[in-house]
């Protein structure tokens, strides 16, 4: 049974790209000679002139580093873990630098990988292919800015302080309110009216004194954000609004950042994640929803414990993006429902008339958030051609829909109780997007069904899911009640609208 050997980055030219190999050897200098007799050029990196390891490399065999043994007389057994590990990564190769380590042989000043204490903090990760030594050194590299310690910052924070991430900046201009408590993790009783970043500080170094906590005690502003979130690798998104999720998106775009994203509500959870030149939030939902059509957890309520599953899973996607493994959820949006305890994903892509992201970009700077989520573009702008594409050959103008619906196509009306209960087209029934997911086992799939919502956005993304999940007969009333209204078809007005 041979050993299996880790091969660092600039070694791998010599070994065919290989990051593992596996070689028959008793001892640490067989193994480096064997190595060396099998791979030419990777001899003179790893064996000193006199045959003894050369001071630049530590060895590790199953996570010690080999001097702390017996050096190259360290016996190997089969299954043994060594990993190679050039101390000047980067400095060292064939410069002058390599041949001062190499005279020095074992004198040489070396800083290890890992510290011992870092070895056995770490010890789960590195054992992982995926992460390894050199994974765990580039998470204590990393810089990881939080937008947000609320509900989904506060787990996201906890994992990645918890996995070693060196640097966690975290963004929030709020005090800890007792009403935070039943999600926010991050905040103890105690906390009760500090800064929430304060809090947060304290707690993630708890958890671990390595972990450089940089807080951010103010709120993510058009005048701020581009230079507090270019100091860092990644940005993971945990804000509960929408004229900030497209303020951390757009400069992100702007920085080239990666973004992972993530929104709760009530018993509902997204995620997906945004990477520099693979689409972004705007190509996923280009418009904001009218102000008000979607209420704040404040309003609609959060079942605690699911911030903590959605935020740990923007705590896993970050980790993987930082490592460069796996597939992120790039161009996936992951949909839980947790009171059926079902997940859905669906499928986005980069849309190249994308105002930021796109073929010919038009947004160029930060703009006026507040501005432009308070005044979404009704019909005809920006988000409704958009639409349009997303709802593919689904969707039908305002004219059509009603002749539809004339001879029993119905419609199903995915806003919110509270926009329906103010104007509707008659006989629409109400499925608010977010309890579709549960709502189409009732659904009759031989049924024609045309889906309405403001503007067409929401009932786009209805229509996406349910043909995805093969009914063949539903359609999206392109332009939504504003463009049903501007063809004066008829609805039914509930209440009395005042001031318009
Ligand atoms: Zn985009």
């Amino acid at each position: 049974m041979p050993v299996r050997v880790y091969i660092p980055t600039p070694y791998r030219q010599y070994t065919a790209k290989n990051a593992h190999v596996e070689a028959e050897a008793a001892s640490v200098g067989d193994l480096l000679r064997a190595l060396a007799d099998r791979f030419p050029g990777l001899g003179e990196r790893i064996l000193g002139a006199d045959g003894k390891l050369p001071g630049h490399l530590n060895v590790y065999v199953n996570q010690v580093e080999a001097r702390s043994l017996q050096a190259e007389a360290t016996p190997l057994a089969a299954g043994d873990e060594v990993a190679l590990i050039p101390a000047m990564a980067g400095g060292g190769e064939g410069g002058p630098g390599d041949a001062a380590a190499h005279a020095a042989n074992g004198a040489a000043p070396r800083r290890p990988i890992l510290t011992r204490d870092q070895l056995e903090r770490y010890s789960r990760h590195i054992r992982l292919d995926e992460v390894g030594l050199m994974g765990q050194r580039k998470l204590l590299d990393s810089r990881v800015l939080i937008i947000g310690a609320g509900a989904l910052g506060s787990g996201a924070a906890v994992y990645l302080a918890a996995a070693g991430v060196g640097t966690i900046g975290i963004v929030d201009g709020d005090r800890v309110d007792v009403s935070n408590l039943h999600r926010q993790i991050l905040h103890f009783t105690h906390d009760v009216g500090r800064p929430k970043v304060q809090s947060a500080r304290r707690h993630l170094e708890d958890i671990n004194p390595e972990v450089r906590v940089q807080a951010h005690p103010q709120w993510l502003t058009s005048d701020n954000a581009m230079r507090i979130i270019a100091d860092y690798d990644l940005v993971v998104n945990g804000s509960d609004n929408f004229p900030t999720r497209y303020l951390v998106n757009d400069a992100c775009v702007l920085l080239g950042k990666p973004l992972v994203d993530a929104s709760i509500l009530k018993w509902e959870g997204q995620a997906t994640v945004f990477l520099p030149g693979r689409g972004c939030y705007r190509c996923l939902f280009p418009a904001p929803p009218p102000p008000g059509s979607v209420p704040s957890c404040a309003e609609g309520g959060i079942i605690g414990a699911l911030a903590g599953h959605m935020s740990t899973l923007q705590a896993i996607e970050a980790v993987k993006v930082l490592l460069g493994v796996g597939d992120p959820l790039s161009g996936r949006l992951v949909l839980f429902d947790a009171l059926a305890g079902e997940y859905q994903q669906l499928r986005w892509k980069r849309n190249p008339e994308c105002p930021i992201c796109g073929d010919h970009p038009t947004i160029h700077g930060l703009i006026d958030y507040e501005g432009f989520c308070g005044v979404p573009g009704p019909s005809g702008e920006d988000g409704h051609g958009d639409t349009a594409e997303a709802a593919g050959a689904f969707g039908l103008s305002p004219r059509e829909a009603y002749e539809r619906a004339q001879r029993g196509a119905l419609l199903v009306d995915v806003r919110e109780p509270g926009e329906y209960g103010r104007v509707r087209i008659p006989g629409a029934e109400l499925v608010p997007v977010g309890s579709l997911v549960r709502a189409r086992e009732q659904m009759d799939r031989d049924q024609e069904m045309i889906f309405v919502c403001r503007i067409g956005e929401r009932s786009a993304l209805a229509v996406e899911l349910l043909r995805r999940e093969g009914f063949a007969k539903v359609y999206n009333l392109e332009g939504g009640l504003v463009g049903w209204l501007n063809e004066r078809l008829p609805v039914e007005e509930v209440e009395e609208v005042t001031g318009r």
